[in-house]
């Protein structure tokens, strides 16, 4: 196993100034897992879901190659439910409703085809069971990546702190890099959420792009690419994760410079995401749009200049 992937996977509930989504499929892990399928040939996923999880969403994962040995289904039991509603700027977002329902007492198994992973990406989820998930792996895998959010800061804070001794990278966004540094300058932020464990980090900073800092203090940015329409920004972030450890995993490569370029590849599968409500744009990708999507990349940034005193 090249990938594994741990994350909610989930129902939510999207409300945006263009309209609302009512109840579709959504959670970290299915951004991440779909993001990543189109850079990995073998990935599985560990999470848990009640059975009212649509059984087409399963078949989808396996037609994109997802293995799902490890995405327990509780008889009887409620998937985990967020809804959300944006704010006109489309950057910010209240959470209105989360309801952890399987989420509260999961307990995951990674399965023994998964154990010698050698890139695990750690979506948004209990900091509890990220953990429980890198304690089953007999061997480190070569880089684990992990993703969170304020809610786990408000709620599991020591856990959390925990976990990220054990990652190589965190990826936040601006706000929460905040809240989880007590810092308001992202350099000073950087600088203290390094010392808590991780060698990099990435913010997240929505249409404004990304920055990936480093230990040794080095510094990268990627910008957004600038999108005539943004329908509904839920899951830019997993999409984004999903692109960079997907890239990661399929070069194998995981020195500073690959690392921008699957910046780069995260940032292009995150403006895909935007473009349609929930997962439905990263459905159906062909390669030859994620390639076309990266050189609007390379064109948006490439510019030739001569220094003044040269
Ligand atoms: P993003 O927009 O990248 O922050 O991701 C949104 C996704 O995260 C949604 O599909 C939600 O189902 C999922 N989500 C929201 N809150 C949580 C949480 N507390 N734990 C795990 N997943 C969550």
């Amino acid at each position: 196993m090249s990938l594994l992937v741990v994350g909610s996977v989930a129902f939510d509930d999207i409300e945006t100034p263009f309209g609302k989504s009512d109840k579709i499929v959504g959670g970290a892990g299915t951004y991440i897992a779909l993001a990543a399928s189109y850079f990995t040939e073998k990935l599985g996923i560990v999470s848990v879901v009640g059975d009212d999880f649509p059984k087409e969403m399963i078949d989808l994962m396996h037609q994109k190659n997802i293995e799902t040995d490890g995405l327990q289904v509780k008889e009887g039991e409620k998937s985990f439910f967020w809804a959300g509603r944006y704010h006109n700027d489309m950057n910010s977002r209240d959470t209105l409703v989360t309801e952890l329902n399987v989420l509260a007492d999961f307990d995951p198994v990674v399965p023994e085809s998964y154990k010698n992973c050698e890139f695990l990406m750690l979506g948004n989820l209990t900091p509890a069971v990220q953990m429980r998930v890198i304690e089953q792996l007999p061997n480190r895998p070569k880089m684990v990546v992990l993703d969170t959010m304020n809610f786990w800061m408000d709620i599991a804070l020591d856990e959390l702190k925990a976990v990220l001794k054990k990652v190589d990278v965190l990826t936040i966004n601006d706000e929460e890099a905040r809240q989880l540094s007590g810092e308001y300058s992202l350099v000073k932020a950087a600088k203290k959420i390094i010392e808590m464990g991780p060698r990099f980090l990435v913010i997240k900073k929505g249409e404004h792009g990304a920055l990936l800092f480093n230990a040794d203090k080095e510094v990268f940015f990627a910008p957004a690419l600038p999108l005539e329409e943004v329908f509904d920004p839920t899951g830019a972030g997993d999409s984004f994760a999903g692109g960079f450890i997907g890239y990661l995993a399929h070069t194998k490569d995981i020195s500073f410079d690959n690392m921008k370029r699957a910046i780069i590849f995260g940032s292009a599968m995150a403006s895909f995401c935007v473009e349609k409500f929930g997962t439905e744009k990263l459905q159906n990708l062909s390669q030859q749009e994620v390639d076309e999507r990266v050189q609007e990349f390379i064109d948006l940034v490439q510019f030739d200049i001569s220094l003044v005193n040269d």
